[in-house]
């Protein structure tokens, strides 16, 4: 279900773009922004995997290393 994603879209920092190497490489992800929210696809949104592969997808994302 699209709908919500395109909504918030164009109201988030990284308008839904989720930089992959950022994502898949070993370097700290950028530090948040002071304000906003950036918008990430994971998981199942992105494509059929295991729920192993969606959960690493939201600790990347979702933890300051
Ligand atoms: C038949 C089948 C068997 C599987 N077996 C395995 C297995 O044995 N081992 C394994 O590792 N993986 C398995 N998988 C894959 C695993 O189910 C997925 O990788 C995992 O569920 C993905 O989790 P997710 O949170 O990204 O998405 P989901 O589990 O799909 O969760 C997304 C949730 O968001 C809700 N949602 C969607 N749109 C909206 C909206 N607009 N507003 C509010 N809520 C919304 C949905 O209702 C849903 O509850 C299987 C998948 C299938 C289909």
């Amino acid at each position: 279900m699209n709908a919500l994603f395109d909504e918030l879209r164009p109201l988030s920092v990284n308008d839904g773009v989720t930089e992959i190497e950022r994502l898949v490489g070993s370097k700290p992800l950028a530090a948040r922004p002071p304000s906003g929210f950036e918008l990430h696809r994971i998981g199942g949104a992105v494509s059929s995997r295991s729920v192993h592969a969606a959960m690493l997808d939201a600790l990347r994302l979702g933890v300051q290393f």
